[in-house]
């Protein structure tokens, strides 16, 4: 099969074929249909610190996917040759406390789909079962693909009751715009995203955004206390991963909101908890990936409604073996998600 490899410790991918891989007794072998790029690949690609401290090559990348199922494993009883699935990239170990208690996206031995075993960028996948979500027959392989950050999106916004509240997400990455579309969908008063990409803040308001504001060019605590007349914001979501804003995050937050963190520091991150936590008595969230399987049953839910169509996020479309040309546009930050059509 056809397949995008890291095989060598520096930046780059490697185009090749490869055998079509054998399944395990709990598996299912499905030809993938559609796959996201996530940030995650482009550390891979780039073989940063985050990717060569965690990574053993050769690896199968790619982990964003959908797929229809074409063989499964002697235990597996719930899935059939010819569903459609996409893929839950948080594989649970199935027995330590946390996933005997409803928690297994926060596993104590979980392994991630293409970072710590073989992912998808490729003509053919092994899917653990316990991971395999089965696609509603309205969603698109091209949507089902991106229901794993969507799912992100989910996640966060339903640690807070957003029908009424401003809320306010920093980064409009494709998660930043699900959170917000999310937002909008639970009845946010108003939703205000902040980038400093101008395609992506454009893609924000093209997608119901009320207000964007580029971090560049204003003083987003001085235009959020205009635009709250100094009441401050509910919800604070945190996407963006850069140190230096969380204090300005969680500047914006009225005394007793909710702030959602979400994106990735590397290493730790100076925060004033005096004024920006304790005084204001937050509610601060972490939040990693998706609740199993609750926040895919609302995402789905949320698609299925027809009230959102997320189709416009995907920003573009290309063909695997198109992958430097790809993986280089997402590294701009500057577009919506990034997906393979495969197969
Ligand atoms: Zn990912
Ligand atoms: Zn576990």
């Amino acid at each position: 099969m056809k397949a995008l490899i890291k095989d060598t410790p520096a930046r780059g991918g490697t185009f090749t074929d490869r055998l079509t891989p054998k399944i395990g007794k709990d598996d299912l072998l499905v030809k993938v249909r559609a796959a996201a790029i996530c940030g995650t690949d482009i550390h891979i690609y780039q073989w940063n610190e985050y990717a060569s401290s965690r990574i053993r090559l050769p690896l199968l990348f790619g982990h964003e996917y959908s797929a229809e199922v074409v063989d499964v494993g002697k235990n597996v009883t719930n899935f059939r040759i010819g569903d459609r699935v996409a893929a839950e990239t948080h594989v649970p170990c199935g027995h330590c406390y946390q996933c005997t208690t409803g928690l297994q996206h926060v596993c104590k031995d979980m392994k991630i789909l293409g970072v710590h075993m073989d992912g998808a960028f490729s003509e053919f996948a092994v899917l653990p079962a316990v991971c395999a979500w089965k696609l509603d027959p309205a969603i698109s392989y091209e949507i089902g693909a991106t229901m794993e950050p969507f799912g992100i999106g989910v996640h966060a916004i339903s640690k807070t009751k957003p029908a009424g509240k401003k809320v306010i997400v920093f980064g409009c990455g494709p998660i930043g715009i699900y959170a917000q579309m999310v937002a909008k969908f639970s009845g946010a008063e108003y939703v205000i995203g902040v980038d400093v990409s101008k395609e992506r803040l454009d893609l924000a308001k093209r997608m119901g955004t009320d207000i964007v504001l580029d971090a560049k060019t204003v003083n987003v605590v001085d235009e959020v206390d205009k635009i709250t007349k100094g009441f401050g914001i509910d919800i604070v979501v945190e996407l963006t991963g850069n140190k230096a804003v969380v204090n300005d995050a969680t500047k914006t937050l009225r005394r007793g909101g909710d702030v959602v963190l979400v994106g990735l520091y590397s290493g730790s991150v100076e925060w004033d908890l005096v004024n920006n936590v304790i005084y204001k008595e937050a509610n601060v969230y972490g939040v990693t990936g998706r609740i199993m399987w609750d926040s895919w049953w609302t995402a789905q839910g949320i698609l299925l409604s027809g009230k959102i169509d997320t189709s416009p996020v995907i920003t573009p479309y290309f063909e695997l073996k198109e992958f430097d040309k790809a993986l280089q546009l997402a590294e701009s930050a500057s577009t919506g998600k990034i997906v393979f059509k495969i197969g």
